[in-house]
């Protein structure tokens, strides 16, 4: 096992470690961020650690109570990379990465 599977190739950032987030979450417009614990940016994920989901995700989550059919199907999770993970989480929380 190298590994290599789970690499993710993002075309801003190259090679990566993938991250989870819904459809709605993107780097340009705040839309509220959820995760299920507080990652950190300066430390690296590589087992598929990092997911998020918006405010809206956050109301049927809250409103069906966990993840299930109806639930993923409004959320559409996507596939990024962890930069654009942290990119997100800054631009929604106005979190420094540095
Ligand atoms: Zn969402
Ligand atoms: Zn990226």
């Amino acid at each position: 096992m190298s590994g290599e599977s789970n690499i993710v190739e993002c075309c801003t950032h190259g090679n990566r470690y993938p991250a989870y987030v819904c459809q709605h979450l993107n780097t340009h417009n705040p839309v509220g961020f959820w995760e299920p614990f507080d990652s950190d940016p300066s430390l690296v994920y590589t087992n598929d650690e990092l997911n998020a989901w918006c405010d809206a995700c956050d109301e049927v989550l809250i409103r069906v109570g966990e993840w299930n059919e109806e639930s993923e199907a409004f959320a559409k999770i996507k596939l990024v990379c962890d930069s654009c993970y942290f990119e997100i989480k800054q631009l929604n929380l106005g979190y420094r990465a540095d």
